[in-house]
Formats: C-alpha cells, sequence, structure tokens
C-alpha cells in the first residue's frame, strides 16, 4: 500500500514562488502546509534525468534528504509523436538562447518554431499529435516514494495563437477543442491540464 502524506508540513521541491503558490492552494483543503525548498536554502539538484519520473525524483529525493521532512517535486514538459517524444524532457532547455549575447532567458517562439521547423521537414502530413505531460513525485527521508503521471493529449498547430497562458500554450490545441491552451480562459486550461490529472490522482490516493 502506498505511503500517505497525513496532514502536516510538506516541502516543495521548486524556487519558483508560482509553483509554490500553485501547489500550496491545491493541499491547503487537505490540511498540508507547504514550504518551499528556497526558503529552506536548499539548492536546486541537477536533472539529470531522461524521463520526467527520473527528473521529479531527482528532485522531491534532494529536498527530502535536505530537509528531513517528506518532500513534493514535480516535472512537466510537451512530448510530440512524430519527433519520438521529444522535446519531453528536455522542452523548457529548447527555449533557452544559448547563443545570445546579454540577458540569459527563454524564448518561447524559438522553442515553437523549432518544434514547427522538424514537424515540416517530416513533411505536410506530418502527424501533429501531442500531449502535455506532468509527473508528480513525492519522496520521505527514508527513501520511500510515491509517483503520479499526468497528461493532456492534443495536436499542434501553427502559427501560435492566444496571449494567455505561458511556454507552449500557444501551439498546444487539447483534445476536442479548437482554441489553443492560450485561448483558454486559464480556470478553464488548469481543470483539463496535465497538472490538474496529475494533482487528481495525488490527492485520489493521498487524500481519497
Ligand atoms: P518544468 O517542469 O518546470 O521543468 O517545465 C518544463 C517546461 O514544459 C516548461 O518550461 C514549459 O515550457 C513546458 N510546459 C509545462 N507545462 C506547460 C503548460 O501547461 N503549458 C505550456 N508549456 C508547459
Amino acid at each position: 500500500m502506498t505511503r500517505r502524506l497525513g496532514s502536516g508540513s510538506l516541502v516543495i521541491a521548486t524556487h519558483n514562488a508560482g509553483k509554490l503558490k500553485e501547489i500550496s492552494s491545491l493541499l491547503e483543503p487537505y490540511g498540508v502546509k507547504c514550504l518551499s525548498a528556497g526558503s529552506l536554502g536548499l539548492s536546486e539538484p541537477a536533472e539529470t534525468g531522461t524521463t520526467f519520473i527520473e527528473n521529479a525524483l531527482i528532485k522531491a529525493r534532494a529536498a527530502a534528504e535536505g530537509s528531513g521532512m517528506a518532500a513534493l517535486a514535480d516535472d512537466s514538459g510537451l512530448a510530440v509523436d512524430a519527433l519520438g517524444g521529444r522535446p519531453g524532457v528536455y522542452t523548457a532547455d529548447w527555449a533557452e538562447r544559448q547563443w545570445f549575447e546579454g540577458e540569459p532567458g527563454r524564448d518561447w517562439y524559438m522553442a515553437m518554431g523549432k518544434v514547427e521547423g522538424m514537424l515540416q521537414q517530416i513533411g505536410r502530413d506530418a502527424d501533429r499529435s501531442c500531449a502535455f505531460h506532468c509527473t508528480l513525485a513525492i519522496a520521505w527521508p527514508d527513501g520511500e516514494h510515491a509517483v503520479y503521471e499526468g497528461t493532456a493529449p492534443g495536436s499542434l498547430t501553427w502559427p501560435p495563437r492566444g496571449e494567455l497562458g505561458f511556454g507552449y500554450d500557444p501551439v498546444f490545441v487539447p483534445k476536442g477543442r479548437e482554441q489553443t491552451f492560450a485561448e483558454i480562459d486559464p480556470a478553464e486550461k488548469h481543470a483539463i491540464s496535465h497538472r490538474a490529472d496529475a494533482f487528481a490522482k495525488l490527492v485520489a490516493e493521498q487524500f481519497g
């Protein structure tokens, strides 16, 4: 049987304030008090895994070992069928502006263009199916862990459409819809997203 968190403190293995806020509000109804790894002075481990599960576990385990408390981490990305699942765990890396001088940062338009360029190289009939993935990993300091995987299936469109959301949202059309994630009201996106799917599984098993 999977170990359960119960109420109490949980370290969220992120230095991203937005992610901490989103996860805290999702777990608050279950009496869980979330602390960020950043606020505890924990460093971020290198994400050297080749799967979403490996990377989520690397982050959760590092935070659990560093804090002595249960820790939750997530890893997410876009997998395109015709590209053999790429960019996958490298989704954020494809947006790195490695060759620009000055401000480091991410260029999502460049990343979306790279995916589109690869599909166009395959040809006009390229399969545009894809899915966003989100893996949540909980690690306890004694080494035990639990993993929950969520997906949002869809297809890629071009050119990008919409101003809402982030990352690859402007080219992602969720299955059964015509608008991109960047054209859909955020509350609606949050209800059908890969993160919502993964959290529903976590909540069902941990607090159900
Ligand atoms: P990470 O899990 O924070 O490393 O994020 C991986 C990358 O996947 C993000 O930087 C985004 O580019 C992409 N991604 C994950 N979820 C979404 C989403 O809901 N919309 C658009 N892009 C996403």
